[in-house]
């Protein structure tokens, strides 16, 4: 329809952040909106935001800048904010007065309530709600876009462990799980839409339930899921090492649809620095839990998250860090510098690392995790492996894309009819950031 309106949905930061704009932008659909990508041709943009880190705020206050231009073109256009960043304690008035030409700010906990600030905004006021705190039977009735092969489902919101460097127990509120029964309900309506692989999400699945009475844990939600008929793919994030159980281990060990993979976030291998950081485990138990899970699933793959730079890392320190990821082969890292968040307990330590050091080190971080990535993939060559079939490569049409119950990427020749299917796939060739695979015939 030539007078459609459109929104186009913008987002940043993490899977939970992600999900949250899929909820808006599902929202804004209901409410008459078709989804679009392009800015010019808009009616509404939504950016959801991220605050983890403050590359990522500057990232989108320069977006929340140049949206200014557009709407000077398009007086029309309506522009909302919402998520972490708005979340912040005292940001909202700050944000306010840099970017008037905003229509909408919402918070992370008051997503549900966007269809009545959307109408009001319709009607030309300028609306901004943030809550203070969360109400998990709003948040329990999420709003996803059916028929897609791939769907991140919330298990959990908020967090209780209040590392010493991280602003989301700030911006997310305290930790509280979803009962199991609307989880398994919501994944069961997505494989009737045609969906086939779920991300569970939390930042820390492994305490999923801990306040259950009788006791309900992460395996045993995971063995329920696993059953789903179906549905060909569990996939889960964030696993916090201290609360990682042999039950979990053994779990996935045995699961049917359970990827054999962890994202096992170690921060730092140097127990000095675990311990300021708050992080609860040291490097020893960490690599007992990795020796745990090589034990029972050899062929598991491991991804992390690292900082440098934490106020108070010695050289000594990051060599441990670097020590640490030579042991464990991670297939892949996700490497941070430390970033000062107002409110956190690390922003206000002493011996604060200088740029310069900290992009050093971050270098030397990179350059050690891309040779174990790339060693990673050069084992996997001559191997064959389950792929989820997602459909044509964007950068190269004529290949098929997929990824291995590992998480690693593959091209390779195949029918595009495969989509969304199961195939088996020998890799015949390890490049930097991809893997080139062969289909097997079957
Ligand atoms: N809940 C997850 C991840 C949350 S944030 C977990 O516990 O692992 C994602 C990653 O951002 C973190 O793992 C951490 O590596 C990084 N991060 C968080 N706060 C940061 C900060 N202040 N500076 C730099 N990196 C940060
Ligand atoms: Fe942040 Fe730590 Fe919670 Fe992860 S576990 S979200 S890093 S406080």
């Amino acid at each position: 329809m030539e007078n459609e309106k459109k929104v186009v949905t913008l987002t940043y930061g993490c899977q939970m952040s992600e999900r949250d704009a899929e909820t808006i932008a599902e929202i804004a659909s209901q409410a008459g909106y078709s989804r679009s990508e392009d800015l010019a041709t808009a009616d509404l943009v939504i950016i959801n935001t991220c605050c983890v880190r403050e590359s990522a705020e500057n990232r989108i206050l320069g977006k929340i800048g140049e949206l200014k231009k557009l709407k000077e073109k398009n007086p029309n256009l309506k522009i909302a904010i919402s998520g972490c960043m708005v979340q912040q304690p005292g940001a909202l008035e700050r944000l306010q007065k840099r970017a008037p030409h905003v229509d909408i700010w919402a918070g992370t906990h008051n997503l549900h309530n966007f269809p009545s600030l959307l109408s009001r905004a319709e009607q030309g006021k300028k609306v901004a709600e943030v809550w203070q705190e969360p109400k998990l039977t709003l948040e329990s009735t999420p709003l996803a876009e059916q028929g897609k092969l791939q769907a991140n489902v919330n298990i959990m919101y908020g967090c209780d462990n209040f590392c010493s460097y991280c602003i989301v127990p700030h911006v997310r509120g305290r930790e509280r799980s979803r009962k199991p029964e609307e989880i398994i309900q919501e994944i069961e309506n997505l494989v009737a839409s045609g969906c086939r692989e779920v991300t569970l999400l939390g930042q820390n699945v492994n305490s999923y339930g801990k306040e259950f009475s009788p006791a309900y844990d992460f395996a045993d939600l995971l063995r329920a899921a696993d059953q789903i008929p179906h549905l060909l793919r569990i996939r889960f994030i964030t696993s916090h090492p201290k609360d990682l159980s042999d039950k979990l281990i053994e779990t996935v060990a045995k699961g049917e649809k359970l990827c054999e993979h962890f994202h096992l976030p170690i921060q730092s291998g140097s127990n000095l620095i675990l311990q300021r950081m708050n992080r609860k485990y040291t490097r020893e138990y960490y690599l007992s839990r990795v020796q745990k899970i090589r034990e029972l699933i050899p062929n598991a793959s491991l991804t992390t998250d690292i900082i440098v730079g934490f106020p108070g890392e010695t050289e000594e320190d990051f060599e441990q860090t670097l020590t640490i990821m030579k042991l464990i082969h991670y297939s892949q890292a996700f490497t941070f510098m430390f970033s000062k968040r107002s409110g956190t307990l690390a922003a206000t330590m002493e011996d604060q690392i200088a740029l310069d050091v900290k992009k050093r080190r971050l270098q030397r971080l990179m350059s050690v995790q891309n040779q174990e990535s790339q060693d990673w993939r050069q084992r996997m060559v001559g191997k064959t492996y389950e792929v989820l079939v997602e459909g044509p490569s964007k950068t190269n049409p004529t290949r098929l894309t997929g990824r291995t119950r590992g998480n690693e990427l593959v091209v390779f020749k195949g029918n595009s009819n495969l989509a969304g299917s199961l195939a088996d796939v020998t890799i015949i060739e390890a490049g930097t950031w991809t893997l080139v695979g062969e289909l097997e015939e079957s």
